[in-house]
C-alpha cells in the first residue's frame, strides 16, 4: 500500500500531525483558574523554547552564516519548528544548492566546515573548499532502513556529495583510491564528524551510502552515536 502525496510515498500509520500553532488563543485564564491540561500535540512552543531558537538565528548571523529564515515547516508527521535557508558558511564556502535545516543542525554544520573540513583540505589537498554540494537536505520520508523517519523529515539531517575548491577539481564522495591524498581527506572529515554529528555514514557503511556522507544530529539515549 502506498499514499500517493508527493515526496511522501509511504505509509505512516502512527504519529498523527500536529496541528499549526495557534496565534487566536492569547485569552488570560482567570487568576484563580488554571487553563486545562494540553495534549502535546496541541502545545504551541514554550517560551523557553522561542527564545532558544531566536538565541540560535542570532548566533548564525554570528557565525557569518549566510541564510534566510524559513516559516515552520508541518507535513504529516515531518517538520521543522525553526527552519532556515542556508547558502553559505563563513569563508566563502557556498552551499550548493541553497537547503533548507533546523537552525541548531545549521550552527553544527557550520562548525564541522570551519573546524573540520577547511583545515583538513589545506593539510591534506593544499586548496581551500570553496563550495559544499548537498544532495537531500529536508525530505519527508522513512529512514532507508527501518520503519522510522528519517533525520531528514526533522530538517537534522544532510547528505553531502562532495566540494569544490579553489585550486584543484571538485571531490565526489566515493570509495577513494588507498593511499591518495583524496581518501586521508575523506577518511579525515568523517571521522571528526563524529564529535558534532551522532550519525555518521559514507562509502563503506552500506550499498546506499557509496556517493554521500550523511550527517544528522539524531537525539538517542546516553548520547549514543553511529559512526561507519
Ligand atoms: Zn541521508
Amino acid at each position: 500500500m502506498t499514499i500517493g502525496l508527493p515526496g511522501y510515498g509511504f505509509a505512516q500509520p502512527s504519529t498523527p500531525p500536529l496541528p499549526p500553532p495557534r496565534p487566536d488563543r492569547v485569552e488570560q485564564p482567570a487568576q484563580d483558574q488554571k487553563p486545562p491540561p494540553a495534549a502535546e500535540a496541541d502545545k504551541p512552543r514554550s517560551p523557553e523554547q522561542i527564545e532558544a531558537d531566536l538565541a540560535c538565528i542570532e548566533n548564525l548571523g554570528k557565525l557569518g552564516i549566510r541564510f534566510e529564515k524559513r516559516p515552520p515547516v508541518q507535513d504529516n508527521a515531518c517538520k521543522i519548528d525553526n527552519p532556515v535557508s542556508v547558502s553559505g558558511f563563513a569563508n566563502g564556502v557556498e552551499v550548493s544548492p541553497a537547503s533548507l535545516m533546523e537552525c541548531r543542525y545549521a550552527e553544527g554544520l557550520s562548525r564541522w566546515i570551519g573546524d573540520v573540513v577547511v583545515p583538513r583540505a589545506n593539510e591534506h589537498l593544499q586548496s581551500a573548499p570553496k563550495k559544499l554540494l548537498i544532495g537531500t537536505s529536508y525530505q519527508c520520508r522513512d529512514q532507508r532502513s527501518g520503519t522510522k523517519l528519517s533525520e531528514h523529515a526533522f530538517g537534522n539531517g544532510v547528505d553531502v556529495m562532495g566540494f569544490e575548491f579553489d585550486k584543484r577539481p571538485p571531490l565526489t564522495i566515493k570509495f577513494q583510491a588507498e593511499g591518495s591524498p583524496e581518501a586521508a581527506f575523506q577518511s579525515a572529515i568523517q571521522k571528526d564528524a563524529c564529535t558534532i554529528f551522532s550519525t555518521v555514514l559514507g562509502p563503506g557503511a552500506d550499498a546506499d551510502h557509496g556517493d554521500h556522507l550523511h550527517l544528522d544530529m539524531r537525539a538517542r539515549k546516553g548520547d549514543y552515536r553511529i559512526c561507519q
